[in-house]
């Protein structure tokens, strides 16, 4: 066990009638990478906050280096070494690389006059600490989100840190990335400096923690050695139900005549040549690496591209699927990818986003849209889907990525479509709501006979909800699968085409 840096014991906090922390208590040895998990709402953010010092706890105590405090002041907590990089960051996009990593740092310094050619000194040497190169004189607003942590990171040190606490530092970022961090996050433990790594992956723990703490619903669930978590436990610490995923086999299906079907789709510098057919209930699975061409032919099933050859056929009728109001007009919905750019209206209230897709479906006959009607309809898709709100009226914003993914959802499933397509529907989704969906999709297929296409790089997502995969590569679909014939490894290999999965 290492030397304990920062306990923090019995802490409570409350924001009006939500208690967000329940009496929490949570370890970090010195040098130790820690990890603390806990689906969307269960206090994480609150606790680091109180940490910092940006809130006061109702109760308990905070103690650090061997002294109990009953809260810290912002300045306390950063005297003492504790930095906190938000989900935010912090970053000041219209800065350099080099002023934002220095430039505080120099003003901390109570020098009259700040010398830039110490800001870039500092910046420099503080990149090359964590070994990360990084164009000094780059306006941070242009890079990425990845560059910008990296940047957060390296001010952060900068300020004799004994404690980094990072807030999801990882929701946004490619594997590549989040390699390249987790290396930066080793380096700064090799010289003795505390990790607390929020997260709410598993495989994120496996990879670079050595200890982990759960909270669900503002209360510490477990806190234990990493080595001794699997996934069956994890699942259950974090969503305090047992869920187990089993593969999806519909009833018999009757493949007398598809539903939707693609012949010899081809779109320049995405794909080429794609063939298949969609039966009513099933679910066929498209799925392949990044840059496979997954997308670009999600997006022109939808008509979001306009795909240069080939055809589709709806239920044995060649139709041509040019815009996503064609698409809508032939009852094929589609849900994105990326929900906050492409999914959502993030300015507006839940409802209205429930009834977006579907506004012409309530009007009254004199041409107003009812909005009766439209709150009915909302009312019946949130209890459906278990959407977790408060009131309908309420920002999009206010709810979780899950229940955000399930309005968007709803909204497509207010249009009554024959196929339902959707392109990476579980990316940022809790364990809980990602299970609820699944099973809400399994359903639709079974009981409505709808015909889904599920496009995804979740490997377990695609093996145990889709009946048919087909794998992409290159912009061709190189082979198809039943999900029955696959495991977790042999998919993956099929993927990345490691080596030739035995069937
Ligand atoms: P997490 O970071 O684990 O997602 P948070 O700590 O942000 O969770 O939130 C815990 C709970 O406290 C949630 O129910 C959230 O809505 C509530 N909460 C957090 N901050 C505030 C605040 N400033 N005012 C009101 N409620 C809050
Ligand atoms: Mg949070």
């Amino acid at each position: 066990m290492r030397d304990t840096l920062l306990e923090v014991r019995g802490i409570s906090k409350r924001f009006g009638g939500v208690k967000a922390l329940d009496k929490v208590d949570l370890a970090i040895g010195r040098g130790e990478i820690h990890c603390l998990l806990g689906e969307n709402g269960s206090g994480k953010s609150t606790l680091i906050k109180i940490v910092s010092g940006f809130y006061q706890p109702d109760e308990g105590e905070i103690i650090f280096d061997g002294i109990s405090y009953k809260h810290l002041t912002i300045n306390q907590s950063i005297q003492l070494g504790i930095q906190v990089i938000y989900q935010d960051m912090s970053i000041f996009p219209n800065l350099t690389v080099a002023e934002n990593i220095a430039l505080n740092y120099e003003l901390y310094s109570k020098k009259r006059l700040v010398s830039w050619k110490n800001v870039y000194k500092i910046a420099r040497q503080s990149l090359e600490h964590i070994g990360i190169e990084l164009p000094l004189d780059a306006e941070v607003g242009t890079l990425s989100v990845a560059d910008k942590q990296l940047i957060a990171i390296a001010r952060s040190i900068l300020h004799n840190s004994k404690l980094i606490i990072m807030d999801e530092p990882t929701s946004a970022l490619t594997r590549r990335e989040v390699d390249k961090l987790f290396k930066v996050i080793r380096q700064l433990q090799s010289e003795g400096i505390s990790v607390l790594f929020i997260s709410h992956k598993l495989d994120e723990v496996f990879e670079i923690a050595e200890r982990f703490t759960i909270f669900r619903n503002g209360k510490l669930i477990v806190t234990d050695d990493a080595k001794n978590v699997d996934n069956e436990s994890f699942v259950y610490y974090m969503t305090g139900r047992k869920i187990e995923e089993n593969y999806f086999v519909p009833d018999e299906i009757d493949r007398s005549r598809s539903i939707f079907k693609v012949e010899n789709l081809c779109l320049k510098n995405g794909f080429e040549n794609i063939n298949f057919e969609i039966y009513p209930g099933e679910i066929l699975g498209i799925t392949g690496l990044l840059g496979s061409g997954r997308t670009e032919l999600a997006k022109a099933l939808f008509g979001l591209y306009s795909a240069d050859k080939g055809c589709i056929y709806i239920d044995g009728k060649e139709t041509s699927i040019r815009t996503p109001m064609d698409a809508l007009k032939l009852n094929v919905a589609y849900v994105p990818e990326d929900r906050l750019t492409e999914g959502l209206f993030l300015t507006q209230s839940i409802e209205n986003n429930m009834i977006a897709a579907h506004i012409d479906g309530i009007k009254k006959s004199n041409g107003i849209v009812d909005f009766d009607k439209g709150r009915a309809d909302s009312k019946k898709w949130v209890a459906d889907l278990g959407i977790k709100l408060d009131k309908l009226e309420d920002g999009i914003q206010t709810l979780s990525g899950g229940n955000q993914q399930k309005v968007v959802l709803g909204k497509w499933l207010e249009t009554s479509p024959k196929v339902l397509i959707l392109n990476g529907p579980t990316v940022g989704v809790d364990i809980g709501a990602k299970f609820d969906i699944h099973n809400y999709l399994r359903a639709l297929a079974q009981q409505k006979n709808m015909a889904i296409i599920l496009i995804s790089d979740d490997i377990s997502e695609i093996l145990m909800n889709c009946n048919r995969i087909l794998i992409i590569k290159n912009g061709k679909i190189v082979s198809e699968h039943k999900n029955t014939d696959l495991t977790v490894e042999t998919l993956q290999n099929l993927i990345t085409g490691k080596k030739e999965a035995v069937l």
